[in-house]
């Protein structure tokens, strides 16, 4: 039987047009105006929706191994899975971190059967020391396609050398965590009014680009390929710019609590809103905002990160640094870049073409074609692909924030005025999330 999504606007990766879209078994076989219908088709009607590809998320910590006090990979997967994601990138800094084929093998078989699929990154570094550089080779033979010392950045610029040699030799992403740790120091929250306010240690936006700056220095005499991960500074921003303008091998993400919040929400010292990187300035929120509109950001990706409630739980100082954000990225990034836009309203009263549906494109792009590019592989709904499809609302607030397939509390959007919400997830045919409800058993 043939399924027809019928009405809906359809998002191609670059543009969107009014087309109905035409499901048989596991494949795409139908996208255009007025298809051809057969009486036996079920139809579906899409109006006032946008209908698009699955999401991937570059940066996500599924807490296996070592940490899965915070919440169990099935639960992560369903979480990613009503958030509208097929795929995401577990990041490798568990306990022991994945420096190993055995260990990359285990997380990876760990992961195998859960509702969506997982790419285990592994760490750049040894024990994600820093300083000796895990087996590329051997990694990569055994399915490695991207590393990351996430949680730190690699402080050694020989080090790195010695990564972005192996990364083009290898054809693999080095992914960095850009933090210079003696800039970074013990500080909890930005470099700005609320530090000395809450009494604690800062990390300014220096400590992250002056590790751009160097990775990009080195990236000019080494053709290798470097991602840049969630990118927080005003000047990394435009340092990525100026390089992806001179045709270097680089890409970079954005966290969507990066596009929607600023440094204020820690001023009360509530520990959920203590991330690292930190929240920043008003100002420097605005230019990521733009750095997504404009298309400089490959990727929006949520660094997703579980806590037990007891590590969020005492004063900022003590708590641990990340927050949670898989389910709900699309409506904080769409609430985020929609607001630039003149509101969600401008969608429903301008045609395909104006700058509202350009905004969302961007949004969209950022967590569909985007991140498929950085990771090789095509992230984009069309004819003949296999049945993989989002249906979103725009116009809606998203069901229940934070998300109830969360274990973990540690959600910084409890009580947000969020817009646009996911309703239906189909892969490969099959439909796994229905009016937001994950259809798995
Ligand atoms: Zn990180």
């Amino acid at each position: 039987m043939r399924t027809v999504f019928a009405n809906g606007v359809v998002f191609s990766g670059t543009g969107f047009a009014r087309h109905d879209v035409v499901v048989e078994g596991d494949r795409i076989v139908g996208v255009g105006e007025r298809l051809a219908r057969d009486p036996r088709d079920r139809v579906l009607d899409c109006e006032g929706r946008v209908l698009c590809a699955p999401f991937v998320d570059l940066h996500t910590h599924l807490r296996f191994p070592g940490v899965d006090e915070a919440d169990d990979p099935e639960s992560i997967a369903r979480a990613a899975l009503a958030g509208g994601f097929a795929v995401l990138v577990a990041m490798a800094n568990t306990v022991p971190p994945i420096d190993r084929v055995s260990r990359f093998k285990e997380a990876s078989e760990r992961f195998h059967g859960l509702v969506i699929e997982v790419i285990q990154a592994a760490t750049v570094t040894m024990e994600r020391q820093g300083e000796r550089l895990v087996d590329v080779e051997e990694l990569v033979e055994a399915g490695v396609s991207i590393l990351s010392d996430d949680g730190s950045g690699i402080q050694r610029s020989d080090v790195m050398r010695d990564a972005l040699v192996a990364s083009q030799e290898y054809d693999v992403v080095i992914a960095q965590h850009s933090e210079d740790a003696l800039l970074a120091g013990d500080g909890v929250v930005n470099d700005g009014a609320f530090a000395p306010l809450l009494g604690v240690g800062s990390i300014p936006e220096v400590a992250e680009s002056v590790m751009v700056a160097r990775d990009i220095e080195l990236l000019k005499v080494i053709p290798g390929r470097l991602h840049l991960q969630h990118v927080s500074a005003r000047e990394s921003l435009n340092l990525f710019r100026q390089a992806k303008r001179e045709g270097l091998r680089i890409s970079a993400e954005v966290a969507p609590h990066h596009l929607l919040l600023t440094d204020s929400r820690v001023a009360q010292g509530d520990p959920r809103f203590k991330v690292n990187p930190p929240l920043r300035s008003v100002a420097t929120q605005m230019a990521l905002v733009q750095g997504v509109r404009d298309g400089t950001f490959d990727a929006i990706a949520t660094d997703h990160a579980p806590h037990p409630h007891q590590r969020k739980a005492g004063s900022i100082r003590e708590a641990a640094f990340g927050m949670l954000g898989l389910a709900e990225a699309f409506s904080v990034a769409w609430t985020a870049l929609s607001r630039t836009a003149g509101g969600v309203q401008m969608l429903a009263d301008s045609d395909l073409g104006g700058p509202a549906w350009a905004t969302l494109a961007s949004v969209l792009s950022a967590l569909t074609t985007g991140p498929g590019t950085v990771l090789g592989r095509s992230a984009q709904l069309r004819q003949g692909a296999l049945a993989n499809l989002v249906i979103l609302d725009p116009y809606a607030a998203p069901r229940v924030v934070p998300s109830r397939w969360y274990r973990s509390g540690n959600s910084p959007y409890v009580g947000e005025e969020l817009v646009g919400r996911v309703d239906d997830v189909l892969v490969r045919g099959a439909q796994l999330v229905a009016d937001g409800e994950v259809l798995d058993a």
